[in-house]
C-alpha cells in the first residue's frame, strides 16, 4: 500500500495531537451543556477519527451512526448526497448532535446533514472534521472544530478509502494520481 503513496501528509503523531488538540476544544465547548452529548460518527471514513477522538472526550457521551455516499469509486462530488443508515432516536430535541466527518470538500454532505438534523428537530447541531479541503468549497459551510486544513488532493489512510482500500493505513498521504488515473 505504501507504494503508492505520493507523500505523507499528516504522521501518526500529528494525527494524534489533533485529536488531543480537537477533544479538549469539545470537552470545554460541551461540559456545561444540559443535553446529551451524541457523536454521529460518519461511516465508514470516520470510524478510526471517532475512536480516537471518543476515548479523549472527557465528559459523558453516546454514539451514533450514520452511512452517507456523495462518492462513487471516482475521486469527485457527484453533489449528490445519499443517506444508506440513519439514526432513530425518539429524543432529538434533548440532544445536542455532533457530527464527526473524515474530511471535507465541497462542503455539500456536512451541510446537507447539519439541515436533515435540525429539520428533525435536533436540540443542536455542530460538526467536527478531521481534514478540511476549502479551496474546493462548492457551498457556504465551515466545520466548527477542523483538525487541519490541508490543500486540493485526494488523500487515503486513517479511515479515508479509495475503492475500499488504503483505510488501514495510519496516516494521512496523498495518492499517487496515476493509481486513480488523475
Ligand atoms: P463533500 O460533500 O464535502 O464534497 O465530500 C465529503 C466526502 O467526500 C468525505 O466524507 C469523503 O468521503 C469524500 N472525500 C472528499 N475528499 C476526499 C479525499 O481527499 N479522499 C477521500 N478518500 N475521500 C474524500
Amino acid at each position: 500500500m505504501t507504494a503508492d503513496i505520493q507523500e505523507i501528509l499528516v504522521s501518526e503523531e500529528e494525527l494524534q495531537s489533533l485529536c488531543d488538540k480537537l477533544a479538549k476544544q469539545i470537552t470545554d465547548d460541551y461540559k456545561k451543556s444540559d443535553r446529551k452529548l451524541v457523536l454521529i460518527c460518519i461511516l465508514k471514513g470516520s470510524l478510526m477519527f471517532t475512536t480516537e477522538l471518543m476515548k479523549r472526550i472527557d465528559i459523558p457521551l453516546e454514539i451514533d451512526f450514520m452511512k452517507v455516499s456523495s462518492y462513487g469509486t471516482k475521486t469527485v462530488s457527484s453533489g449528490y448526497i445519499n443517506i444508506h443508515l440513519d439514526i432513530k432516536r425518539e429524543d432529538m430535541e434533548e440532544v445536542d448532535f455532533l457530527i464527526i466527518e473524515d474530511i471535507v470538500d465541497s462542503g455539500k454532505t456536512l451541510s446537507h446533514l447539519v439541515r436533515y438534523l435540525k429539520e428533525r428537530g435536533a436540540g443542536s447541531v455542530r460538526t467536527c472534521t478531521l481534514l478540511d479541503k476549502p479551496d474546493r468549497r462548492a457551498v457556504d459551510f465551515d466545520p466548527d472544530y477542523c483538525g487541519k486544513v490541508i490543500p486540493d488532493a485526494f488523500v487515503v489512510g486513517f479511515g479515508l478509502d479509495f475503492n475500499e482500500k488504503y483505510r488501514n493505513l495510519p496516516y494521512v498521504g496523498i495518492l499517487k494520481p496515476e493509481v486513480y488515473g488523475g
